[in-house]
This record gives C-alpha cells, structure tokens and sequence, in this order.
C-alpha cells in the first residue's frame, strides 16, 4: 500500500498522510526527549522514502 503524499514538506505540516500523522502523534505524545528525537527521526526517513514516491 503506497501513500500520496501530494504536500509533504521539511517540516511538520497539517495536510500529511496517515504515516505522517501516527508521526506526528508520535512527536507531541513523547515523554522523553530521546523518544521525541526517534519519532523526528522516523518522519525525516518517510519524507525521503514520500519523495523517492513522488519521484517514480
Ligand atoms: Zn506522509
């Protein structure tokens, strides 16, 4: 199951996919600082793999 993802930015923005948003969550819902780090983490590596996507 691939994801469109027709406004994916650098940043966390509002109009994003379901990843995106599980992300997002992720990020506002970290305790830890290092918690907070992996899930920015995780949706830098999902921008690449959106954009690699949109590239093909
Ligand atoms: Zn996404």
């Amino acid at each position: 199951m691939v994801q469109i993802h027709a406004t994916h930015s650098d940043s966390l923005c509002d109009d994003v996919c379901a990843t995106c948003e599980n992300i997002r969550k992720r990020v506002v819902g970290a305790l830890e600082e290092e918690e907070k780090l992996e899930a920015t983490d995780a949706y830098g590596d999902h921008i690449r793999r959106a954009k690699v996507v949109i590239t093909y």
